[in-house]
């Protein structure tokens, strides 16, 4: 079902009651990488799988798409763990992580994702600042950024898996990033594709608007805590004038 107005108006007064907040004032906006800026989840799941295999660890590729927005270490532990093999090492962790980082740079660099672009292009415009927040430590893709979004995440304005102690979801990665953006939870948007990273965003406190780009059913979005979801990037696309419209009001 296409969404409309009025579901941007609905969703920021149920964002406004849960937060017990008057006003919602659009200042920031708080990026995921993966599945928002690149359409990157495909080999990351198949990266993973291999590497998971080399240890004689069978996982579906599915799994991955649960777990994104989890950093590497963190992956890597709680697949351990569910399978009562103990904790892994920090070293040991960063070990592996590598040999999975290498197999997804074999696979080939990820596309960008359609319209993301002209999405963090007229957030720019509007005078809406951007930071990158991602569990990501793929260094192959962080190292494309600067180039592939020109003038989008500043240097200073970036939030990745060596940045925080507890990822997504716990909200340390977004706190993180509206501290970089100096906003408060009633002026940022979270924009994610991950269930983990929207809990994240909501546990935030943030307005998180989900996209969903991947398999993972809108029905686990919700139930992560997004204000709006959108079945596409097009979509949102298609309705940011009337988000912005809203929920920053002094762009009227
Ligand atoms: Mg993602």
């Amino acid at each position: 079902m296409t969404k409309d107005i009025y579901d941007i108006k609905n969703a920021l007064a149920a964002y406004l009651a849960r937060r017990g907040v008057p006003e919602f004032s659009l200042k920031a906006a708080l990026v995921d990488m993966d599945g928002v800026l690149y359409d990157s989840m495909p080999r990351h799941a198949r990266a993973w799988v291999k590497m998971m295999a080399s240890l004689g660890i069978e996982c579906p590729e599915e799994y991955f798409y649960l777990y994104e927005g989890m950093t590497g270490a963190a992956i890597i532990n709680q697949i351990f763990k569910e399978r009562g093999m103990g904790e892994v090492s920090p070293e040991e962790a960063k070990r592996l992580y590598a040999i999975k980082a290498a197999n997804f740079v074999a696979l080939g660099q990820p596309e960008m994702m359609p319209v993301t672009i002209d999405i963090l292009g007229k957030l720019r415009d509007n005078g809406v600042k951007r930071v990158l927040v991602t569990g990501s430590g793929q260094q192959s893709v962080l190292d494309r950024l600067s180039r592939d979004y020109p003038g989008i995440f500043p240097d200073d304005c970036r939030v990745t898996a060596r940045d925080v102690v507890h990822g997504k979801p716990a909200p340390e990665p977004y706190e993180k990033g509206m501290a970089l953006a100096g906003v408060a939870p009633c002026e940022a948007i979270v924009i994610e594709n991950a269930p983990l990273g929207i809990m994240a965003g909501h546990a935030a406190g943030c307005f998180v608007i989900g996209v969903t780009t991947g398999p993972i059913p809108e029905a686990e979005m919700w139930k992560a805590g997004a204000d709006l979801l959108f079945p596409s990037m097009s979509e949102f696309h298609a309705l940011l004038p009337d988000i912005l419209s809203i929920l920053k009001p002094s762009n009227l």
